[in-house]
């Protein structure tokens, strides 16, 4: 839905502007970081609506941060959709135990992208 927020956790620029268009066309208000320091920062005083959280970021790394987030009461129940790279076998696994709802591979397919945001939007304001 528009006006909902989305906080973005992607350190490589390109994905992150990739990301914020395809976003904007939906209306979503999105707010970016490019670190999990960052990303912490933001949540001290904001409660998204969905996190979409890079694996791979500089120093710690997205699943950690997961668990960080997962540990705070009032954000316990954002959606959190993992961007990986990784296509291995079991990777699914390890991101759910990790807290995550669901994955999104990169490349990001640009049409299925916000059709899955939406899904988990969705789904996690019928839980409510
Ligand atoms: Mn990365």
């Amino acid at each position: 839905m528009p006006g909902e927020t989305i906080l973005v956790v992607e350190d490589n620029e390109r994905n992150r502007k990739l990301i914020r268009v395809l976003l904007r066309v939906h209306r979503y208000r999105i707010l970016e970081a490019s670190t999990a320091d960052e990303a912490l920062t933001i949540l001290e005083n904001t409660c998204p609506d969905l996190i979409l959280m890079d694996i791979q970021l500089p120093e710690m790394d997205g699943l950690t941060l997961t668990r960080i987030i997962r540990e705070q009461h009032e954000l316990k129940d954002v959606p959190i959709i993992a961007l990986t790279a990784y296509a291995m076998k079991g990777d699914q696994e390890k991101f759910l135990v990790s807290g995550c709802n669901g994955y999104i591979s990169k490349p990001i397919d640009t049409r299925e992208f916000p059709h899955v945001i939406e899904q988990f939007l969705t789904r996690s304001s019928e839980d409510v």
